[in-house]
């Protein structure tokens, strides 16, 4: 007998969403069984596992670059330069991606990024206030957190909101089964919320929750039901130079000396767990702060840049897009065409606006006319006179 935990997720959001509508919604789900590779069958469903499987001689190595936090107009200056005169292999310009949260959001700057083909990803409209918020967070907090930040940016940057796939939790705090359901009840393609510590070598490649995760949870609460179809890329931590671990760089508590070959040296010895082992996607995960943490951080990840670059078979790469080859994995060239990149059609404005419970001011570059008051959680527009 299939165990099932019944339960009801009524979802009655909304009233205070404006333009899109989330009906109320009904989910049961299943527990999540071990996994049977018989039954689950690309492109939608994949075990955990440490090997790709299947009959692929020459497994690329991907790398991706992820960002976390606001996107503003000085760190831009950064991401403007992290892929200067790099090509990937197949002649396809480099992407990275961009789990970005709202507050100090620079849409002008997503909409730039967006057109260069870069990934932008979901981080949440408040980013919380702290870790418990989302462990303790509701699937109806996840819908709204991360629904209302969709409406957001495709109004405000003026982005297709399906060329939007994932979501990452602020602090990695995934609690249970909660942010899942809610990331399949928003249409995404993948999560990447969930570090591992355990299967760093061999690194764990990225899977569907189908079925039973054999990831462990270092953060929090693991899930426990099938949510069909949803992919997990999973973090797969670093070590640091006394080999503890840490699943974004800022996390990584000992550092090698402050110069550009120390640090490259260790960026290298953590990629070559990858490159030499099972060609599991490599992620540098980071926040822009990293590159200010001494005075050669930025020439360092840039030397790394280049490094991955002389490698024939290494793909700077979105987490979208591994996805992407994941669901279809062939021999030698990964994919059919390069990522898309789409024309400038934001007209910036900069619009001077009032949080509404704190009275404090925002500035936010939109490629929209500005909104009445700052967006936030439930007034996801900026309305000035809200409905609810
Ligand atoms: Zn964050």
């Amino acid at each position: 007998m299939k165990a099932v935990i019944k339960f009801l997720v009524l979802l009655e959001l909304l009233q205070q969403l404006g333009a899109a509508k989330f009906p109320r919604t009904e989910l049961k789900l299943e527990i999540a069984e071990p996994c049977d590779s018989q039954k689950c069958l690309l492109p939608n469903c994949r075990c955990s596992d440490v090997k790709l499987g299947g009959l692929i001689k020459n497994i690329p190595q991907f790398v991706t670059v992820t960002f976390d936090d606001a996107v503003t107009a000085l760190n831009y200056e950064y991401f403007d330069k992290i892929f200067e005169n790099i090509r990937n292999p197949d002649g396809c310009s480099p992407s990275a991606t961009f789990y970005f949260s709202h507050e100090y959001t620079d849409y002008t700057k997503i909409h730039k990024l967006w057109a260069e083909g870069h990934e932008l990803a979901l981080h949440s409209m408040t980013h919380g206030d702290g870790t418990t918020y989302w462990k303790e967070a509701t699937v109806d907090v996840f819908v709204k957190e991360f629904g209302q930040q969709l409406e957001t940016v495709e109004h405000f940057a003026k982005i297709d909101k399906r060329d939007i796939k994932g979501m990452r939790i602020p602090h990695l705090q995934i609690s249970g089964n909660n942010s899942f359901v809610a990331a399949k009840h928003l249409g995404l393609l993948y999560d990447s919320s969930w570090p591992t510590t355990r299967y760093t070598s061999p690194p764990l490649w990225p899977y569907t929750l189908d079925y039973k995760s054999i990831q462990d949870c270092p953060i929090g609460e693991c899930p426990s039901a099938s949510i069909q179809g949803l992919w997990e890329n999973p973090l797969v931590n670093w070590e640091d130079i006394k080999g503890y671990k840490c699943a974004m760089l800022d996390a990584c508590i000992h550092m090698p000396n402050d110069s550009v070959k120390d640090i490259l040296d260790w960026m290298i010895h953590n990629f070559n767990r990858h490159y030499s082992g099972n060609r599991a996607p490599f992620g540098v995960y980071l926040h822009s702060a990293w590159f200010q943490k001494g005075d050669n951080y930025y020439e360092a990840f840039k030397e790394f840049i280049r490094h991955l670059n002389r490698q024939p078979d290494v793909y700077l790469v979105s987490a979208s897009r591994v996805i992407e080859y994941m669901q279809d994995p062939v021999d030698g060239k990964p994919f059919k065409s390069c990522p898309k990149k789409r024309e400038r059609t934001c007209n910036p404005k900069m619009c001077q606006l009032r949080k509404i419970d704190s009275g404090e001011v925002r500035y936010m570059n939109v490629c929209s006319t500005c909104p009445g008051v700052y967006p936030w959680l439930d007034n996801p527009h900026g309305l000035k006179t809200k409905k609810n």
